[in-house]
């Protein structure tokens, strides 16, 4: 077994990491590069940064004039580096770089397209399912995804602190028997310290009936530098499952592989979500190069989603049609572990509604008429004495 190692830091950095310090005023130095406090601090999240660290066509530059006071722009060191400085169509560049198409609202867009504030039960708990609770503990990211499904509450200040909620969501859960599992997302809560993290897990785990705990992050992808060894001691201890999103197989970089290599050797379950978004991973084989590159991180694809309906997103969202197209371009044609399930999150609150290609074909009397991966059919007859 190979054992895990740091990628080797290169003694003399790459010119793009000097231009990014050299944006950002700052000199370079690979321990302050690697600590995330550092990453953090210095996003670059103004117009006049992202114009020298990017050739801007004219739509980004409206783009960012336009999203102030909307979706906060905030990219990290780590991610800058990889953002393609020539092509506005770099994957990574689309997610988090504004185009003036976010100012436009198409008629089936919604502020809160899930209905999570119609189902929140205390301020930042949504209780939609029988047995399981979302948790809002943050409403920070390391970077902003222009088509996050909480542009109303990320980065606004809108949710406050979780010291002031805390106490009211452990009421709930305590008082509330049927929750067996809670998912913790944000804003993405691996942006709290170790210590508040573990004070966080220590207090919803102290709920007897609480069996599961999820965190739903992007930081892997964002800001790797995040995972550090003893974030991985407080997610054991805890016994935390980790949901990630990643978007694109360009995100899957060494510092990704050690950060995901720190947290499945540290025995941490990893399973990934992925929004299906036009121009950027709409089609099977960027599709398959991420879900494949995430198997080799031990990283199970968990759930592809149809992109949210949220406002100034239409840019980026493709037709359910191409979805399904992409599904049974996966299933059987690959390992069934890198074929997540393909879901809507069903506007108005419905939530998740999983959505297949069509696989049965007939059912009468008895007998299925089942369509396979290759368009063969085939018969499976019930059991007649039921
Ligand atoms: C996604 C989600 C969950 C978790 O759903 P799973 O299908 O169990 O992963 C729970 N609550 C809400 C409100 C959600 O949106």
């Amino acid at each position: 077994m190979k054992e895990t190692t740091a990628p080797a830091e290169p003694l003399i950095p790459g010119a793009r990491r000097l231009d990014i310090c050299r944006i950002l005023g700052e000199s370079y130095d690979p321990a302050r590069w690697n600590d995330w406090h550092w990453q953090m601090r210095h996003r670059l999240s103004r117009p006049e940064q992202l114009e020298q660290l990017l050739q801007l066509i004219p739509g980004e530059r409206r783009g960012l004039a336009l999203c102030q006071g909307k979706l906060a722009v905030a990219v990290t060191p780590y991610l800058a580096e990889l953002l393609d400085p020539l092509d506005s169509s770099c994957p990574l560049r689309m997610q988090v770089v504004p185009r003036e198409e976010e100012a436009l609202v198409a008629a089936t867009d919604m502020v809160d397209p899930c209905g999570e504030e119609h189902d929140s039960v205390v301020p930042g708990l949504v209780h939609r399912y029988p047995d399981r609770v979302l948790l809002l503990a943050i409403d920070t990211c390391a970077a902003y995804c222009r088509y996050c499904t909480r542009s109303r509450l990320v980065a606004h200040g809108r949710l406050g602190g979780l010291g002031q909620r805390i106490d009211a969501i452990i009421a709930y859960l305590e008082a509330h028997t049927e929750v067996r599992d809670v998912l913790i997302s944000g804003g993405d809560p691996l942006l709290f310290s170790d210590e508040k993290l573990d004070e966080l897990l220590g207090r919803i785990r102290a709920v007897p009936h609480v069996e599961m705990v999820r965190l739903g992050s992007r930081v892997v992808s964002f800001l790797p530098q995040r995972i550090t060894p003893s974030l991985v001691t407080v997610l054991r201890q805890h016994r935390v499952w980790l949901s990630l999103h990643f978007s694109h197989a360009a995100e899957l970089t060494p510092e990704v592989a050690q950060a995901c290599d720190l947290l499945a050797d540290g025995g941490i379950p990893l399973g990934s979500q992925t929004v299906l978004l036009r121009g950027i991973n709409d089609s099977v084989t960027e599709l398959r190069a991420l879900f494949h590159g995430l198997l080799k991180l031990r990283v199970r694809p968990y759930y592809l989603y149809q992109c949210d309906p949220v406002v100034g997103t239409s840019h980026l969202r493709t037709t359910v049609a191409k979805g399904l197209e992409l599904v049974a371009g996966l299933r059987g044609h690959t390992s069934g572990y890198a074929v997540p399930a393909y879901v809507i999150d069903a506007p108005g609150g419905g939530g998740k509604v999983p959505i297949h290609p069509e696989t049965v074909v007939g059912y009468e009397n008895g007998t299925l008429l089942l369509r396979n991966w290759e368009g063969g059919v085939y018969t499976y007859r019930d059991p007649v004495n039921v």
